[in-house]
């Protein structure tokens, strides 16, 4: 297959607009997977994803396409094969990246938009990411098998928002196949083939990768230029790592090894490559000892929300570790056993009167040093995209300034649809932004945002001490103005949750050494095996064994034990 017959393009879409219905459907037309695998949705692979429904990782597929055009002589029939590659993307608001990475590797881009509920969010994010990409955009209007489809309405959102031609738009159902016969000679016929050239030195663009038990860190990559053969020496660009290729092959859709990957393919490569974090997504790889400008757009990764996770149980710590490790190799989104996490936090930047700057993840790490005062602080920000019907203008107006935010735009992309864009701060968002939005608009709204530059803040370090002792995972670094409302919740929350124990415990809310909150919870008169009568051993044994249960979700700080649910608790006051 010579790049000229060969198609790279992505599949974009609002969540469950009919993404991943519609890939599956390509898959069986062109006999990838066969009809009624099993598995609905092939290219959601990881469990997680299965679990919450969204696409998280991006997955690609080869598919070989016979494409026959009849002419009025039937002898006269053309036929001729086409390599297919459908890269998918992560679907998700947190991706961004991980979607222009995926958008670079492609020349078009399948822009698919429920016939019913028309343009959302995710829908204006990705066509600008595919529109910036220099990408051909072919809009798939889904889902008009529903009684509410009006693709008119679409047609004309399209227009207005993208200035894209109405006849340009397919109209689709992934459900009952009507319409899926245009879609793949729209791909052929509307989107170029790759641009790269064969006889340049190999320069490949490394998409995704995961851990796979047996094989170990299996990258997918797009070969730019040149060609890639099992055996060859390749090196990264991020990291000037060294490896041989091992195993190399296309996703049909399951890993198929065919030794060599020429020019504008799109496979796997398997390199000794010992975890993922040496596999960063948008690198180049090439020859090793060959010179070789790296493909545009790399970024390191850089990490925007922290948390802390503490073993529920100290002495987890071991498992926790590797559990996390295996992880990492993944997805660190989702973790399925014991633990507490922290109130997420981002990086903030203090300025001290000495003129000394400092990124702060941790809020329990930041000092307070009388002799250093703090004479600046900044947050990073974001720029969300809002999209909803406009009776509930009022409500988000009213949720987004209470979360700091700063009003950009304000405009209707149809008579019932209001289009808003705000800078907030990512701390505002972070926690729970996303779904109070939606229960304020009835599910109503849809939402986007981009990393946008740090602002100044006026920033205070909020602690949480029991029995005068602060509890490094609870302090958190708070805007002045919330100082006092959050420090008095956190204080009453964690009186409801922590049961009282054999002593008095106290818990306060401080800033620096003023105390702004405080609660009291008395001792305990009895213990558990007061109950008890005298000889009752079974009795006993079955007490004993249900504290055991409960403190296995406790985390013990100074003398005091927290139950899980309390952590989980604080993070709904903020
Ligand atoms: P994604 O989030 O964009 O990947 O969306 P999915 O492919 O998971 O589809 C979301 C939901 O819409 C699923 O319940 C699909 O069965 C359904 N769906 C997808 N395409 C169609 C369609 O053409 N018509 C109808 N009625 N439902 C569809
Ligand atoms: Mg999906």
């Amino acid at each position: 297959y010579p790049p000229e017959r060969i198609r790279n393009f992505s599949i974009i879409a609002h969540v469950d607009h009919g993404k991943s219905t519609l890939a599956d459907r390509l898959l069986e037309l062109t006999g990838t997977i066969k009809k009624g695998h099993g598995q609905p949705q092939y290219l959601d692979k990881l469990q997680v994803e299965r679990e919450r429904g969204i696409t998280v990782k991006a997955q690609t597929a080869t598919m070989f396409y016979r494409r026959i055009i009849n002419s009025s002589d039937i002898n006269n029939e053309e036929q001729s094969d086409y390599l297919l590659n459908l890269i998918d993307t992560p679907g998700h608001v947190d991706f961004s990246y991980e979607v222009s990475r995926s958008l670079a590797a492609c020349q078009g881009a399948l822009l698919v938009v429920d016939a019913a509920q028309g343009v959302q969010a995710q829908t204006v994010a990705n066509f600008y990411l595919a529109f910036e990409s220099n990408l051909t955009i072919i809009p798939v209007i889904n889902k008009i098998d529903q009684p509410t489809a009006d693709p008119d309405r679409v047609k004309a959102q399209l227009k207005s928002l993208f200035d894209i031609d109405p006849e340009d738009a397919l109209l689709t159902s992934a459900k009952t196949g009507q319409g899926l016969e245009h879609v793949l000679p729209a791909v052929i016929e509307r989107i170029p083939s790759p641009p790269g050239k064969c006889d340049l030195p190999l320069r490949m663009l490394l998409l995704d990768s995961y851990y796979d038990e047996y094989k170990g860190v299996i990258c997918h990559v797009a070969v730019v230029d040149g060609t890639l053969r099992k055996g060859d020496k390749i090196a990264s660009a991020a990291t000037n790592q060294a490896y041989e290729a091992l195993d190399v092959g296309i996703m049909h859709p399951e890993l198929t090894p065919t030794g060599i990957l020429f020019t504008g393919q799109v496979g796997y490569v398997v390199s000794g490559i010992r975890s993922t974090k040496e596999a960063r997504v948008g690198d180049t790889l090439y020859h090793a000892r060959s010179i070789v400008e790296p493909l545009p757009g790399f970024k390191p990764a850089k990490h925007m929300v922290f948390s802390g996770l503490y073993p529920a149980d100290g002495s987890d710590f071991e498992a926790l570790n590797h559990a996390i490790e295996r992880l990492t190799c993944n997805d660190a989104s989702e973790y399925g056993a014991r633990i507490i996490s922290t109130i997420p936090t981002v990086p903030y930047i203090f300025e001290y009167s000495d003129g000394s700057k400092v990124q702060v993840q941790n809020p329990a790490t930041l000092a307070s040093n009388p002799g250093k005062r703090v004479t600046a602080c900044w947050e990073p920000s974001v720029i969300a995209t809002i999209i909803i019907p406009s009776e509930y203008v009022g409500p988000v107006i009213t949720l987004c300034s209470e979360r700091r935010g700063e009003q950009l735009e304000y405009s209707f992309i149809d008579s019932q649809r209001a289009f808003m864009k705000y800078r907030l701060p990512l701390r505002e968002i972070v926690v729970d932004f996303y779904n109070e939005l939606k229960s304020i608009t009835s599910g109503y709204a849809s939402f986007d945002y981009e990393d946008a530059d740090y602002q100044t803040s006026d920033l205070v370090k909020l602690d949480i001490l029991l029995n005068g002792q602060p509890v490094d995972a609870m302090a958190t670094i708070v805007h002045q103005l919330k100082a006092q409302r959050i420090g008095r919740e956190l204080v009453d929350r964690l009186k409801k949750f922590i049961d009282r124990q054999m002593f008095e415990i106290t818990i306060q809310a401080a800033i620096g050494s003023k105390v702004i909150a405080r609660e009291t919870i008395s001792a305990m008169r009895k213990n558990v095996l007061a109950k008890c009568y005298g000889g009752d051993v079974t009795r006993k044994k079955k007490l004993l064994e249900k504290q055991k249960e409960g403190k296995k979700r406790m985390k013990r700080v100074g003398s005091v034990d927290i139950p899980q649910e309390a952590f989980h608790e604080l993070l709904k006051v903020l």
